[in-house]
């Protein structure tokens, strides 16, 4: 059964890794966002493909949810003594990879094809795709501005009122190599328990993949990242409300509702279950935490039996 999932980054991965373990790895294909790339210190980054590649390597800081195991940040501390700007973290291990990318992008190489790279240098048999080639940037309005996704996010820690989020390129972004095809050809979608808004928005946002995932005849799933009324962990909570939808699963269910086929939601949001129904969406309920191995390995087994 060949699957293709929809991912973020430190959400994403927790479920990423459990399926990774429980199907074949060459069944899996993932569609990373890339609207929270960044160029810092003249490297290119992208936060999530990076994140979803180091999980699925094993090298991945599971205690911070993001960066490599074990890093130091030596550079970091100098590059502060220089002057250039150390809100975003980046270790020195971690370094390794942006340096890499950077350089062969410079070369001439499109993000897709660094990607399948790295991937393979790093020993990963599952595809990770990232959504487009052209740079696409996840933008936050807020009362002074609007501001970079990261200068949003790491340098001002979420703290800014949300009064929109925007996809700068996205509209004229073509889909990356293989990406359409992902969507057409799996047998089952899954859409990670990632931020509907700032890392699932951007993917949808590039046209020919939201009609890609219309199109599909593959059963889509989605699991929400809201539990209750407050996500797990990150801004998704004022981010969907800046959006107009409802904070909660059946709110992401919205956000997802032209294509949506299955909904994962929390055992405690079981009421939500009858607002799904009338909308088309079947509504898979269990446990949706994922604080530990086991838990994510039940859900992803859980996702598997329903998609089956
Ligand atoms: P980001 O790029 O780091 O923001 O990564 P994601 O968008 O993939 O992950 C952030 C989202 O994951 C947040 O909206 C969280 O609510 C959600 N999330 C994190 N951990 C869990 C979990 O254990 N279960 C569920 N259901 N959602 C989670």
């Amino acid at each position: 059964m060949k699957i293709t999932a929809l991912a973020g980054g430190t959400g994403a991965v927790k479920l990423l890794r459990a399926l990774y373990q429980i199907i074949p790895a060459q069944d899996l294909t993932v569609i990373a966002n890339t609207g929270d790339d960044l160029q810092l210190w003249g490297l290119s980054i992208s936060p999530d493909v990076d994140t979803i590649t180091y999980a699925l390597a094993g090298l991945l800081d599971e205690a911070k949810g993001w960066g490599v195991q074990g890093d130091t940040f030596s550079c970091r501390a100098m590059m502060g003594k220089l002057g250039e700007p150390t809100f975003f973290a980046l270790g020195d291990r971690d370094l390794a990879l942006h340096v890499h990318r950077t350089s062969l992008l410079r070369s001439g190489d499109p993000l897709s094809r660094v990607t399948e790279r790295v991937c393979h240098s790093l020993g990963i048999k599952a595809r990770v795709l990232p959504m487009s080639d052209d740079p696409v940037r996840t933008r936050v309005q807020t009362p002074t501005g609007w501001l970079a996704f990261q200068e949003f996010f790491v340098r001002d820690r979420c703290e800014p009122e949300v009064l929109d989020v925007d996809y700068e390129g996205a509209g004229s972004a073509k889909p990356g190599p293989g990406v359409i095809e992902a969507i057409t050809s799996a047998d089952r979608i899954i859409i990670c328990p990632s931020n509907p808004i700032s890392s699932i928005g951007p993917i949808l946002a590039i046209p020919a993949i939201e009609r890609a995932l219309i199109d599909t005849p593959a059963r889509v799933l989605a699991v929400s990242p809201i539990i209750g009324s407050t996500p797990v962990s990150g801004p998704a909570g004022k981010m969907m409300v800046a959006r107009g939808y409802d904070l909660s699963a059946t709110g992401v269910a919205a956000v997802y509702s032209k294509w949506l086929d299955v909904m994962v939601i929390d055992d405690s949001d079981a009421d939500q279950a009858d607002d799904l129904r009338p909308i088309g969406i079947v509504p898979v309920i269990t446990e949706t935490l994922m604080t530990n191995r086991e838990r994510e390995i039940a859900l992803a087994k859980t996702i598997v039996r329903a998609l089956s």
